[in-house]
This record gives structure tokens, C-alpha cells and sequence, in this order.
């Protein structure tokens, strides 16, 4: 059997940040990467695709140019997992011995979860930038009037501020191209409240509220009509009094069915898919068995390892941490993973641990952005020398320019490299 020092399952932002950070800092250890796909895309810029603010090919590269240098790289898709055997084995059939494993597969969509929606996503009017950017870019063109719907599923979702992104800038390009008197913009999610951490939610509230966009709180997507065109959500009756942000005189033609749904009319809709951990994840010893993080990668939230495998590490969308899945938190929590093994190697422990870091830039417009940072139990967290010039928690020109010119070069030319 083949036999590395580390093998990484994914090559995709966690897989290969991590790989390279490993190739500068533990170069004597062997590392291998198994990623089937010749392609690496950076998403976080999808949100600007899908408002016709960036070029699609602009965030593909080809994955070769990205795999560092001395790291073995097996395209091949992994289909279980053996950590009793420190060992994984690829779908087809080859089996790969390691000292540690990094877990950075991703997640994937479940279109199951919501009866309706691979069918919608057929239709012009049903778009989602998880999916197809581009298309999100084309409905909005398209769009004459009348509910632009934009919702999210109740499973965890990647960049859970990207469902909201792209309801603002739309909200924008509507007013733009003087559609917005026609159109109720209404964003319904299945949380409580528009975001976690208290101090960037003060400004989106007031963004709403200023915009009149209509924010729908405890409204869970239960299934798509797409030829009535119609979404049915679930809403919390417990909550139904908390209405402090529904706007209650806007004509939507929502229709009560029994107790607890609701039917709306879309003449647009955008959402996030469900979204789960990869197969391969849920059926082996690796994952969560019960509770609301059932099927995830089981991991020490400060330690990123797994409980009982210490040798098995879990990073990126796949891990249960309680933060929020981006980018962002993989470029903390690379390093943690880096330390840890370096200290294991040395019979030691890591100080650094992973405080649950994750960032969402949350785009407003067109030309405005904040930068929300945070970290467990939804604190803020944000970087003091960006906090030296700019207030984050405003909208700001800087931070656009951030987050369309500033981010993509350091993703590709930084933290791919493992220089930050
Ligand atoms: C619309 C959108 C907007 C976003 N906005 C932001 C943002 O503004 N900021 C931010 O920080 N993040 C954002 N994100 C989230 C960010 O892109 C992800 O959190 C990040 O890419 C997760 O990295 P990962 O390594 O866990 O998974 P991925 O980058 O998805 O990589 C997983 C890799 O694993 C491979 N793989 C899967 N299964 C297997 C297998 N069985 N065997 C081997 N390989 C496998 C895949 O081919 C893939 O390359 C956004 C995402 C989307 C979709």
C-alpha cells in the first residue's frame, strides 16, 4: 500500500492552502493531495458574478498551477474512510496509508432536501450564484417587476452571508434601471434575525428597513411550484408576533395553508441549495452520530482534530465548527492544523488553536460593502489595522474595492502560496 506522512482529501481553498503552508513549514513530510478536478474556482467572487460585477472565467484556474510544488498530487475522488487503519481508499478501489489525514472535501448539494427545486432551476425565473452565477446575472435582466423572492435553506450553507449578498445588489440594479416601483424585494430566511453578530446587523436592519426590503424571519423553504411559481415556506408560529422587520402592507399575495405554511408568488427567485457533507464523510466513523450537526466531520473546535482519531484533522465546509463556513476561517484554521501536526511530530503541544475566526464580507450594493469579522459565539473579531482607517461596520467604497480587487489577489497570489 501507498504511504505518505499526510495525505489531504480535497484540493480545493482548504486542501490547498493547507498543502502549501505544510511544503514551507514540514517540508521533510511527505504530502499527497486527492482532488479529481483539474479546476479551482474561487467562489467568494460569484456573489459579484452573479450581479454582472466580474467575470466568471476570471475565477477559474486550473488547479495544476496551484499544486505546491513537492506535494504528490492523485486525481482521485476518495470513497471511504478507514481511520482505524490509518487509511482511506479512492472510489476506485486503491487503498493510501497515512501518519495524519487533513479533511477538506467540501460540502455538497442535496436538491432532495427541497421537493421542486431541481425542477425550478430549469425555468428562467429560479437562479441560485451556488450554482450558476452567471444565470442569477441573466434572471436579473430578465426581470420586470413584481416579487423578487430571495431565501436560503435551514441546513448549515456555505458563506451563509451570500444569500443575502446578492438580494442587496439586486435590490440595487432594480432601483438602477427603475424597476424597484414595481417590485417587492423580499428576503426570507429561517433564522430569527438578518446576522448574528449584533454589531453588523444594526447596520443591515437599518438597510432594510431604509430600502424597504421586506425581511421575512423564521421562514424555511419547504418546497418549489415552479410551474405556479410559487415557493411554500414553514414558519414558526411560536415566533409568529416576532414581526418587528415584516412589513405588513406590501401586497404579496402570500397564502396561509394550515397552521404553519406559508405559499408565496415569485416572479424571481434566488436561493442557496441544501446543503450536506460529502457521502463519504456521513457514513464513516468520522462523523457526527446525533443532533443537529449529524452527517458533519467531527472535529476539536480549537484543536481541529478529530475526538477519538487524533491524527485525522477536519477544516473547510465539511467540519462541524460552530462558525460560519468560509474562506475566511480556512485561512485560520490552516495554520492550526499546520502547528498541531509539527507539534505531534516534536511530542509536544501547539499553542496556536483556532478560535473560530470566519468573515463574510458583506456586500450592499454596488460600491458598498461591510466587512463583518467575527468569531465563536458570534463575537466580533475584526482586524485592527484595517479598524485604524475604516469602520467596518459601514458600508464602504474601501471595502468593495476589497472585496473585488484586493481579496481575489491575495487568495490567488497569498494564501494558495501559504504566505498567509
Ligand atoms: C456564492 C458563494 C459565495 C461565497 N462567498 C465567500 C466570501 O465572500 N468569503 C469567503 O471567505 N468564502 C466565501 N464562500 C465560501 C468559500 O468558497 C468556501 O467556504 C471554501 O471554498 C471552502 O473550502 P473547502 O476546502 O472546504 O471546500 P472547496 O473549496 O469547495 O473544495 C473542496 C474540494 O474537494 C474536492 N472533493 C470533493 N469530494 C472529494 C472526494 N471524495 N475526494 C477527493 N476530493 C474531493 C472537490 O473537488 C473540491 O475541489 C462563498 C461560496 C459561495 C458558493
Amino acid at each position: 500500500m501507498n504511504t505518505f506522512d499526510i495525505l489531504i482529501v480535497g484540493g480545493g481553498t482548504g486542501g490547498i492552502m493547507t498543502a502549501a503552508q505544510i511544503r514551507r513549514k514540514l517540508p521533510k513530510l511527505s504530502v499527497a493531495v486527492f482532488e479529481p478536478s483539474e479546476d479551482h474556482w474561487y467562489q467568494p467572487a460569484w456573489t459579484l458574478v452573479g450581479a454582472g460585477t466580474f467575470n466568471m472565467a476570471a475565477t477559474k484556474r486550473k488547479t495544476a498551477n496551484y499544486m505546491p510544488k513537492g506535494a504528490t498530487w492523485i486525481k482521485e475522488r476518495i470513497g471511504s474512510l478507514q481511520p482505524e487503519h490509518n487509511q482511506v481508499t479512492t472510489e476506485s478501489g486503491t487503498a493510501y496509508g497515512y501518519r495524519y489525514l487533513i479533511l477538506s472535501p467540501g460540502l455538497i448539494y442535496d436538491m432532495n432536501l427541497l421537493p421542486g427545486l431541481a425542477e425550478a432551476l430549469e425555468t428562467p425565473y429560479v437562479c441560485s450564484n451556488y450554482i450558476d452565477p452567471e444565470k442569477t446575472w441573466n434572471v436579473l435582466k430578465n426581470f420586470k417587476g413584481g416579487n423578487a423572492v430571495f431565501t436560503q435553506p435551514a441546513t448549515p450553507i456555505k458563506c451563509g452571508g451570500a444569500p443575502q449578498k446578492i438580494m442587496y445588489l439586486a435590490e440595487h440594479y432594480f432601483r438602477k434601471h427603475e424597476i424597484r416601483e414595481k417590485t417587492n424585494v423580499v428576503f426570507a430566511a429561517p433564522g430569527g434575525v438578518i446576522f448574528g453578530v449584533k454589531e453588523f446587523a444594526k447596520t443591515l436592519n437599518h438597510i432594510i428597513a431604509s430600502r424597504n426590503i421586506i425581511f421575512k424571519p423564521f421562514y424555511a423553504p419547504i418546497s418549489i411550484d415552479s410551474k405556479a411559481k410559487k415557493i411554500t415556506f414553514r414558519y414558526n408560529t411560536a415566533m409568529a408576533g416576532n414581526d418587528c422587520m415584516t412589513q405588513k402592507n406590501v401586497k404579496l399575495h402570500e397564502e396561509v395553508q394550515g397552521d404553519t405554511e406559508m405559499v408565496m408568488p415569485y416572479d424571481m427567485l434566488h436561493l442557496a441549495p441544501p446543503q450536506t457533507a460529502p457521502k463519504f464523510i456521513q457514513e464513516s466513523p468520522l462523523a457526527v452520530a446525533e443532533g443537529p450537526n449529524k452527517g458533519w466531520l467531527e472535529v476539536n473546535i480549537h484543536k481541529l482534530n478529530h475526538p477519538k482519531f487524533l491524527n485525522v484533522y477536519g477544516i473547510g465546509d465539511s467540519a462541524a465548527l460552530p462558525t460560519a463556513k468560509t474562506g475566511a476561517a480556512i485561512r485560520k484554521q490552516a495554520p492550526v492544523v499546520v502547528e498541531q501536526i509539527r507539534a505531534a511530530e516534536a511530542h509536544t503541544t501547539s499553542p496556536l488553536e483556532y478560535q473560530g475566526y470566519s468573515s463574510c464580507p458583506l456586500v450592499t450594493g454596488y460600491g458598498k460593502m461591510l466587512l463583518a469579522e467575527f468569531k465563536y459565539d458570534n463575537v466580533r473579531d475584526s482586524d485592527p489595522l484595517i479598524s485604524t482607517f475604516v469602520d467596518t461596520t459601514k458600508e464602504s467604497w474601501l471595502m468593495w474595492i476589497l472585496k473585488k480587487y484586493g481579496l481575489p489577489y491575495l487568495y490567488w497570489n497569498q494564501m494558495l502560496r501559504g504566505k498567509m
